[in-house]
């Protein structure tokens, strides 16, 4: 029986291991891939993490791997599909079938990419169509690239394969962007890059590999050439493991305060699963340490019982 689990390996959840490391309990990290580093390891330039001027996010989540590492963690593969609650402690089980007992879960499992739900999305995914610029960008240097979405993601991700393709199109579904103003303004100032607000994906063409998009503005369609389309639409929150249990949900985040807390004692959740207002890497590992923190208290108050 552990005294914590941490399920998920990015910002918050190596954040939480760091505290339990510190802390003296007994704690194990659970992630898919078995390696961690997180969302943040696919941020081409992260400015905006305190004491760090300007680092690729590949840099910070590698860095934060060795620091949870050289305090004792341990990071284990495996995927959860349940996590059943019997108070006193909770029981963890794998899709290997494995089950692990732990008196705490700090459920740290982010988010994923949303979809968009096209015709040619599913269809051509890897074959151009594209969550990840920085992943798959460089495959289509010196090609056309679209770019849905107009949050940093997307201003991000246009900006970086501005670098590596030969032009690349913005298309946001509003005349306003979401990403931070001054993304936006140098993403404005690239001569390779061209904006199209107001209008929407309505499907990506191609047989093989991706030759094209539809666009909708207005009710008007027009098809534009391109070979790689890359969607940023925003992210959804990995929670399905959780079902099980009676927790607060919001549009599918986890309700729970800066504490981390959620509705069934014992559980919290840390970063991008939970119902917050700002979701960044700082914001994630700060629930990280409140995660940990109130964990801690709990097990003390379940010894003093
Ligand atoms: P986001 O901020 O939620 O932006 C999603 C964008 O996709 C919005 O512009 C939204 O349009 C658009 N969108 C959503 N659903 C759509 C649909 N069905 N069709 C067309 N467009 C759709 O997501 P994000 O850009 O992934 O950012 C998530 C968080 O991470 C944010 O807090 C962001 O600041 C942070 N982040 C930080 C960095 C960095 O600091 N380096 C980098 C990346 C992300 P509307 O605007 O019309 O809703």
């Amino acid at each position: 029986m552990y005294d914590v689990v941490i399920i998920g390996a990015g910002m918050s959840g190596l954040t939480a291991a760091i505290y339990c490391a510190r802390a003296g309990v007994s704690f194990i990290v659970l992630e898919q891939d078995g390696w961690g580093g997180g969302q943040i390891t696919s941020a081409h330039h992260v400015e905006n993490y305190p004491a760090v001027s300007a680092v690729t996010g590949a840099y910070l989540g590698e860095a934060l791997r060795h620091q949870a590492l050289d305090l004792g963690c341990k990071i284990e593969q495996g995927i959860v599909s349940r996590v059943v609650d019997f108070g006193e402690y909770k029981k963890i089980i794998l899709h290997s079938g494995m089950e692990i007992k732990t008196h705490v879960v700090i459920a740290a499992t982010g988010a994923q990419p949303k979809k968009l739900g096209v015709p040619g999305e599913e269809r051509l995914l890897g074959r151009g169509v594209s969550y990840c610029a920085v992943c798959d960008g460089a495959f289509f240097a010196k090609k056309g690239a679209f770019v849905i979405g107009g949050g940093d993601t997307a201003v991000e991700d246009a900006i970086y394969l501005a670098d590596i393709c030969q032009n690349v199109t913005v298309v946001h579904r509003r005349q306003g962007f979401r990403a931070a103003k001054s993304r936006v303004a140098h993403l404005k100032t690239l001569k390779n890059v061209n904006i199209r607000t107001g209008e929407t994906l309505s499907s990506i063409t191609g047989e093989d590999m991706v030759d094209g998009v539809e666009l909708s503005c207005g009710g008007k369609m027009r098809h534009f050439d391109a070979q790689c389309v890359f969607i940023a639409v925003g992210s959804e929150p990995q929670t399905g493991y959780l079902a099980d249990l009676p927790l607060e949900l919001d549009a599918g985040y986890i309700v729970a305060g800066e504490s981390c807390k959620t509705a069934v004692p014992g559980i919290y959740a840390a970063g991008d699963i939970r119902k917050k207002e700002l979701r960044q890497a700082v914001t994630a590992a700060a629930d990280g340490a409140n995660a940990a923190f109130s964990a801690l208290q709990f097990l003390q108050e379940q010894r003093n019982a």
